[in-house]
């Protein structure tokens, strides 16, 4: 079959549902729904068509390993500050854990094991030898000094230094942590085990970082994009799109949607809130505004708006780059975009997802779509362990591989079973993990 008609078909089983069914917006839950009951909402299906047996099903829900540790410091006051950091290793069938450090001050357990879930069904779907594991540091990064935050971040590595190592765990930079964060890891767990720059990734160039980390997830998220728009057959240059979220995957995101698609990004937005202009734009601009003013609030020409108005714009195609649980079964009925692409991790609650299958809303999920970062993340491990680099372009074009063929996939995943694309990729992920698993032997 030619693969224009797969993907014609893929996106139709989820629009034949939809038609068949009357427009059903499911009552929100009372209370909120959790990070992780989302993920394990979503295994539980993708288990259930794959048949999975329950025994096999108990041992790869679940995490296999998670770690609390205190971490003290001082602070540039002279006072003590006890700080509380998590690293949750979910799986042990393909390789070993991978997944970022995150600094939030809403970092706790049941976030932490969320993610590294997540990781787990990601590094499946583009088939790279990992599993999932996350971590992070319950903490607003932005009220620590430069030395404050160092210290911090030698601590917690020395903390989790038991279970990580290049064959064993090997973190990444995720939401407010950055190749410097990666430098001083990778610095103070060599200064115990002898140089060591496969321990982490998203490191500096200057350090062994990979051509291309900083920007993969963002250049994953437009490869995600331009697939489901030949899918869905439209022009992408033709379409407003707006974005939450201008960090490393938000601005990355939006840059090369400009300056490589041509398309128009007519809404941006940071912690402080978004902006919006019809007619466009330029990435230039927002980035010489973030840069100068500290958010890309206020950029000249645009009109502000919050970052629940701009989830609920007037626009074809929304990408969540900021946080999770952005889009629930409170604002869903109101998402006008035609198509979701996930970039943040768990932006989508299920109660949005069925709002999103009734009104026929294609939503690529994130354990594809923002699958970039870690994929890059792999080839930068590789080179660490090889002492050998690649240029840019042999990155890019790796990468490009990678996540067209996952596409064409988990397509065929979705198609076979009849399910949404999500849950397509869910079942994709998780054969693969069952069946490492059964080969490997308990
Ligand atoms: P980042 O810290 O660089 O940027 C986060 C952005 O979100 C910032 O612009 C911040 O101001 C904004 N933000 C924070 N709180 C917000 C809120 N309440 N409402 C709206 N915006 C808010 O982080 P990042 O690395 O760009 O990560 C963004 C998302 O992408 C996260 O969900 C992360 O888990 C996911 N992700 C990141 C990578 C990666 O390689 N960095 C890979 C895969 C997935």
């Amino acid at each position: 079959m030619k693969k224009k008609t797969v993907h014609k078909k893929v996106f139709a089983a989820v629009s034949k549902k939809a038609a068949v069914q009357p427009l059903r917006i499911p009552v929100p839950s009372e209370t909120p729904i959790s990070a992780y009951d989302v993920v394990l909402h979503n295994f539980d299906i993708a288990a259930a068509k794959l048949q999975l047996s329950d025994e096999l099903k108990q041992l790869i829900k679940t995490p296999d390993r998670e770690l609390r540790v205190e971490l003290p410091i001082i602070m540039d006051n002279g006072k003590l500050n006890t700080l509380i950091g998590y690293r949750v290793q979910h799986n042990n069938a393909r390789g070993p854990n991978k997944g970022g450090i995150r600094y939030h001050p809403d970092v706790d357990l049941d976030e932490v094991r969320a993610l590294s879930s997540l990781m787990t069904w990601k590094t499946a779907i583009v088939d790279i030898p990992f599993v999932g594991a996350k971590g992070g540091i319950a903490v607003d990064p932005r009220q620590l000094s430069t030395g404050e935050l160092e210290r911090l971040t030698r601590v917690f590595t020395q903390k989790i230094d038991c279970i990580i190592g290049p064959s064993e765990d090997i973190p990444a930079p995720d939401v407010n942590t950055n190749a410097q964060v990666m430098s001083w890891m990778m610095d103070q767990y060599s200064r115990r085990h002898g140089h060591s720059p496969a321990v982490v990734t998203g490191k500096p160039v200057e350090l062994g970082g990979s051509a291309g980390r900083e920007e993969a997830t963002g250049r994953g998220v437009c490869i995600a994009l331009r697939e489901a728009s030949k899918a869905l057959k439209f022009d992408i240059k033709k379409t407003a799109i707006a974005v939450q979220g201008f960090g490393n995957v938000g601005a990355h995101t939006a840059r090369i949607l400009e300056e490589e698609i041509g398309a128009k990004v007519v809404a941006v937005s940071d912690v402080k809130g978004g902006v919006y202009n019809p007619r466009g734009i330029r990435f230039k601009d927002a980035m010489e505004h973030a840069a100068g003013t500290g958010s890309v609030v206020g950029l000249k020409g645009a009109a502000k708006i919050s970052n629940a108005e701009l989830l609920e714009l007037k626009c074809d195609v929304l990408i969540p780059a900021a946080l999770g649980g952005q889009l629930h079964g409170r604002n869903a009925d109101r998402v006008k975009a035609k198509l979701i692409v996930e970039a943040a991790n768990g932006p989508t609650t299920y109660e949005a997802d069925e709002v999103f299958a009734a009104k026929k809303v294609a939503v690529v999920p994130d354990i594809y779509a923002n699958a970039g970062g870690v994929t890059v993340s792999y080839f930068e491990w590789a080179q660490n362990l090889q002492q050998f680099r690649w240029d840019y372009a042999r990155v890019v074009a790796e990468l490009e591989k990678v996540m067209t063929k996952s596409f064409a996939e988990i397509v065929k995943c979705t198609e076979r079973y009849n399910v949404t694309m999500r849950i397509g990729a869910y079942i994709l992920a998780l054969d693969r993990v069952a069946k490492a698993t059964k080969l490997r032997g308990i």
